[in-house]
């Protein structure tokens, strides 16, 4: 379905996620260091990058900027033991467009890998690969307003949580929707929460799985 290449020196880690990656359909290359994931990438521009930050020699913020700089805009999710504030907005303001902290749960990670590669395919922000017609032609992309109409009716969400329910589940940080809808973080995140609250989901990625993931759609449909 997508090319993703996992930036990570941890073999253990890389070779887990390569093997569950490969189960969903996907392609998938490891680098072991920052200045061959460079190369890689530019070799190749992969649709998502899991990028590690403790890496020898260059990390991975150094990583980041590299391929920012080459002008690749490929999602990048960044996967990191190093779970500060800090080292989150120095990611987010380098070009990263998720942050997961080990140790995380396989599920909720493959999760944001979908929610990312469905908003770049969205967004149009990655080339077109040779499996992107195939997996285009699997999921119907449906209409934002039809998501947003449908959660409104199922949940009792107002137009505002519909609208955020529908960025959670593209993938967005509340940032990036506070930004999208014109409001502030610390609205965004109330907003968030009770969108979390009247789906009961636990998760970001709970929601992600629930409207793209068909459970929507077959809901008392
Ligand atoms: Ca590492």
């Amino acid at each position: 379905m997508a090319y993703i290449l996992v930036v990570e020196d941890h073999i253990d880690i890389a070779e887990g996620l390569q093997a569950n990656l490969e189960i969903e359909g996907h392609e998938v290359d490891l680098a072991r260091d920052g200045r061959h994931a460079v190369m890689a990438i530019k070799r190749r521009v992969p649709d998502l990058v899991i990028l590690d930050l403790g890496l020898p020699g260059l990390d991975g913020f150094g990583v980041l900027s590299q391929v920012r700089e080459a002008e690749c805009w490929c999602p990048v999710l960044i996967l990191s033991a190093r779970g500060a504030e800090a080292d989150k907005l120095q990611g987010f303001r380098l070009g990263a467009d998720d942050y997961v902290t080990k140790p995380f749960g396989t599920m909720e990670l493959l999760a944001r890998v979908n929610a990312q590669l469905r908003r770049a395919s969205v967004t149009g922000r990655t080339e077109t690969t040779t499996e992107r017609a195939a997996a285009t032609g699997t999921v119907a992309p449906r209409d934002p307003q039809e998501i947003e109409s449908m959660l409104s009716e199922r949940f009792e969400l107002t137009p505002r949580q519909a609208s955020v329910a529908r960025l959670v589940a593209d993938g967005l940080t509340n940032e990036e929707i506070a930004q999208a809808l014109g409001i502030s973080r610390f609205t965004a995140r109330n907003h968030v929460e009770q969108v979390l609250e009247k789906l009961d989901v636990s998760s970001r990625a709970r929601v992600a799985a629930l409207v793209h993931g068909g459970g929507l759609s077959s809901m008392g449909a």
